[in-house]
């Protein structure tokens, strides 16, 4: 049986993938540090719960680790042994079904396990928040009727597109004559080109389609919809959300949810960098003028082609900006080998470059004074992070996904971001490159004072009365309601 916690408790199920997690353990740490809800976070596997540095995200907070992987809850991670952290729920060994112990469960069932354990304890949860590409976790809340609310970690320009898209196939808008031709009309979304939609959203050939279609029916099919942004950011879109989008759907913006100090993975929470020391980042900055220094990085996992990333590194050589990039390689490249000859000395030993080829302390560079601008891929959460944390402008490449449609938004919508276009290949050279991160870096006065206004606004929703506050309150309140918390003092209090 669980243990008694004293405060209502909510259950948030993540996804894998540093995109998904982050924004997880930023929710997580918003509820618990209310200082009225209890919070267990249930991970997929013990590699991405062991990602997590507990002791620095959650310090001093209700909040409690499990594991869904039924054959890791056997092994219990050597931290539990340290004593820095509080008792862990797979430290409780009648949790384990023989079941479980053998790894041969299904993630629905073992999440159905879980609950009906939680739900059967002393304290028994008041819902479950998962991350919205996870639509098994829907069986398992409706079979034990407990409320679900999905997590959505996408912008709601994104969210828009997608939900719209089904309309725009009806209309024969999509597929599109002309796929660049900004034409497309989504309520609440600057105009949109084909393009700027990827394919798996509204193409019911794609093979991805039917596996997203799947995660945003149950999304909409939730009690709630937690979306990581600030209403001042994606006003019309939110507002286009609720209005017409989604009329029937609560929508919650709870953003942003950053957490710092995330590690790339769980044997490798170093930051290498290449011509340098180990954790040479911070100091690297220091040294540098304020606003001056260029950040480049295509988020956790994607990696560039070795002939991009050459030119890449031509067109930063050129652009006469100090640079920090962070380096992803295809499995067998090695940096050295890539960079154009010569470039160590020219670039790297007089400290014009940085180059970081496993995990950057991205939320610290970007809060760093020297960052002047971002080269990122629209990932959503690098996105937020430069808004929020750095308010600087940002040279666009999106991608794959979502970042298409939110580089759009980045560059239409909020007017702080300039675009990267590629050729009819996919490939983008330097020339093009070059011309973007000067248009950023050294014409991009008014981008920068916009970008500036957009920080100030999130720190103030994210303050005590600013609409994340308020909108958070607003599904505590929704998820609260009916489900009358008594706690019972079962003499087993922590
Ligand atoms: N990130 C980081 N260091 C790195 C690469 C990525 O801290 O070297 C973090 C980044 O701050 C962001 C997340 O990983 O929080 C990437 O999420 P995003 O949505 O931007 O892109 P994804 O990786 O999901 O494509």
């Amino acid at each position: 049986m669980g243990r008694w916690r004293k405060k209502p408790q909510m259950v948030l199920c993540a996804a894998l993938g540093r995109g998904h997690m982050i924004p997880m353990m930023g929710l997580a740490r918003s509820l618990a540090s209310t200082g009225e809800i209890s919070v267990t976070v249930v991970f997929q596997n013990a590699g991405a719960r062991n990602s997590i540095q507990e002791a620095t995200f959650f310090s001093g907070l209700d909040v409690e680790l499990a594991v869904l992987d039924a054959a890791n809850l056997c092994e219990d991670p050597p931290w539990l042994t340290g004593g820095s952290v509080s008792a862990r729920m797979h430290k409780d060994r009648s949790r384990r079904s023989p079941k479980a112990a053998a790894g041969s469960m299904d993630p629905e069932s073992a999440l159905r396990e879980l609950l009906a354990d939680l739900l059967a304890s002393p304290s028994p949860p008041v819902c479950l928040v998962a991350d919205f590409s996870l639509p098994w976790t829907a069986a398992p809340a409706r079979d034990l009727d407990l409320a679900r609310y999905v997590l959505y970690t996408d912008p709601a320009n994104f969210m828009a597109v997608a939900y719209f898209c089904k309309k725009l196939v009806e209309m024969a808008i999509l597929p599109a004559k002309d796929p660049r031709e900004k034409k497309i009309a989504v309520p609440g979304v600057p105009d949109l080109s084909q393009h700027d939609i990827s394919q798996y959203i509204w193409d019911s050939r794609d093979q991805y389609h039917p596996r997203v279609e799947l995660w945003h029916r149950k999304t909409v099919e939730s009690d709630g919809v937690l979306l990581n942004t600030f209403y001042e950011l994606e006003s019309s879109a939110v507002d286009a959300l609720r209005e017409e989008i989604l009329p029937g759907t609560s929508l919650f913006t709870v953003g942003p949810l950053i957490v710092t100090g995330f590690s790339g993975s769980e044997s490798d929470s170093r930051c290498a960098v290449y011509g340098a020391e180990k954790n040479a980042c911070m100091e690297w900055l220091d040294s540098k003028p304020e606003s001056s220094v260029l950040y480049v990085s295509f988020g956790s996992w994607e990696v560039l082609v070795d002939d991009q990333i050459t030119e890449l590194a031509q067109a930063l050589e050129s652009s006469g900006c100090f640079f920090l990039w962070v380096v992803r390689l295809a499995p067998g490249s090695s940096i050295g080998s890539l960079l154009p000859q010569g470039f160590e000395s020219r670039v790297i030993a007089p400290g014009r470059g940085l180059i970081v080829t496993t995990w950057a302390p991205q939320q610290e560079i970007l809060k760093h004074q020297a960052t002047g601008g971002f080269v990122t891929h629209c990932g959503w959460n690098s996105v937020l992070e430069c808004v929020c944390l750095a308010g600087v402008p940002m040279v666009c490449w999106p991608l794959i996904s979502d970042q298409p449609t939110t580089c759009r938004f980045v560059v239409d919508g909020l007017r702080i971001g300039v675009e990267i276009h590629e050729d009819a290949s996919g490939f983008v050279d330097r020339g093009e490159i070059e011309n973007a991160v000067k248009m950023v870096m050294v014409e991009g006065a008014e981008m920068r004072r916009i970008a500036g206004e957009y920080k100030r606004l999130a720190a103030i929703a994210a303050s005590e009365e600013g609409s994340s506050s308020i909108s958070l309150r607003e599904f505590m309140d929704k998820a609260l309601k009916g489900r009358s918390y008594v706690p019972c003092n079962s003499g087993n209090s922590t």
